[in-house]
């Protein structure tokens, strides 16, 4: 799964949509076999037109991948879940959501969504080419459209975890036995089935039908699924990990301090001697903002000496802030979501609202270890 979304390319209902770098081998590799097929099919064609209509198809195919994932992000939209980014990769297309949906039912709409909207493409771009029988390019354009669309929404039917079908799958069995955990688990394990019978049947078709294109992009896929079904019963286990913990349990109560006018490199001498990362920044004892080893370094070493940590600094209003009571998996989420390391805890008092600790990714992957190493018996005591 693509780590860096990539090349920004536009907006679609304030939803991000990035290329992936990898996605560049995929457009040219069906840009090319579009181009071979119809040059086979239509050799009055002259070659420019075969390119065009290659490219045009292409697009056109990528279009539709990304119409698929707007359609799953509209309905997790209309559950107010966020929509991080849509990303286009080797594989198609991934609409990252911000969180597990609360209710099945929610599941299985945002899941739906992607295979009906390629089976509405499908019949579009067939009902297209029957409306305009005698135009051979937009027949040819238009009923290689309305395949792959077809094979599109039929394979991510497979009902085996990370494909739709694995999680609307998830969906019936989280509704029916109203276990998230074990759902995840049984989609899971089908995914991983399904991933080793696509690698398999790939090899097969590789090394017994000749077909050594064919069968490797299948294996390849297959191989991707497998990561992906993997990865998501490991996403599990960290929810089941920090599930019932808060922040506050969590928490580093020493909250190191820095003068605002110190200078950065005063600031950097202060991290090498304490190997704290993590400061927040007072000025007269006022507290003004925030200041990381993450912000040190975006500013050049060369001007350190000519730069104040409150210049530098993330000021107080931009800074994100956790509840002492904030569970520990929604925090955790929120960390990863915007990037960032360590997060103050703000305790909302009789006397205004307070600093009470530090919490870092650091300190909750330290738990998460040390209750992997206690094993699960530790972990059902939520409160
Ligand atoms: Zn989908």
């Amino acid at each position: 799964m693509p780590t860096r979304p990539g090349f920004l390319i536009g907006r679609i209902f304030g939803i991000p949509i990035y290329l992936h770098s990898s996605w560049v081998l995929a457009f040219v590799l069906i840009s090319l076999s579009l181009e071979g097929q119809f040059a086979q099919q239509y050799p009055k064609w002259t070659p420019a037109w075969h390119w065009t209509i290659g490219l045009a198809t292409s697009l056109l195919f990528f279009a539709s991948v990304i119409f698929h994932e707007l359609c799953h992000s509209i309905v997790a939209l209309r559950y107010k879940i966020r929509v991080v980014s849509i990303t286009l990769f080797i594989f198609g297309g991934l609409a990252r959501i911000g969180r597990d949906p609360d209710k099945a039912i929610q599941e299985f709409n945002i899941a739906v969504a992607g295979p009906v909207s390629s089976y509405f493409l499908a019949a579009l771009f067939y009902g297209l080419a029957l409306l305009f029988p005698s135009n051979e390019t937009l027949n040819a354009l238009c009923n290689w459209l309305s395949g792959i669309n077809f094979a599109l929404a039929t394979f991510n039917l497979l009902p085996g975890f990370p494909l739709d079908g694995g999680r609307i799958f998830r969906a019936i069995v989280w509704g029916w036995t109203k276990d998230f955990s074990r759902a995840t688990r049984t989609a899971g394990a089908a995914g991983r089935l399904i991933a080793y019978g696509m690698i398999l049947f790939g090899i097969w078709y590789a090394a017994f039908k000749g077909q050594w294109q064919s069968g490797l992009w299948f294996a390849f896929i297959g191989w991707f699924v497998l990561n992906a079904a993997q990865e998501s019963v490991a996403q599990l286990a960290v929810r089941e990990t920090l599930s019932g913990l808060r922040a506050s349990d969590v928490m580093s109560h020493e909250i190191p301090t820095v003068q605002g006018s110190s200078s950065l490199e005063e600031y950097g001498g202060e991290v090498l001697r304490t190997g704290r990362r993590c400061h927040l920044v007072t000025n007269d004892d006022r507290f003004v903002g925030m200041m990381n080893t993450h912000t040190l370094n975006s500013v050049p070493k060369e001007e350190w000496n000519s730069t104040s940590v409150q210049a530098a600094m993330i000021p107080r209003d931009k800074i994100l802030w956790a509840a002492p009571e904030e569970p520990l998996l929604r925090l955790h989420e929120r960390l990863l979501a915007s990037d960032i390391n360590q997060m103050p805890v703000v305790s909302d008092g009789a006397a205004g609202s307070q600093i009470v600790g530090m919490i870092s990714r650091d300190s909750i992957l330290r738990v998460m270890q040390a209750r992997a190493e206690l094993g699960h018996a530790t972990t059902g005591n939520g409160r």
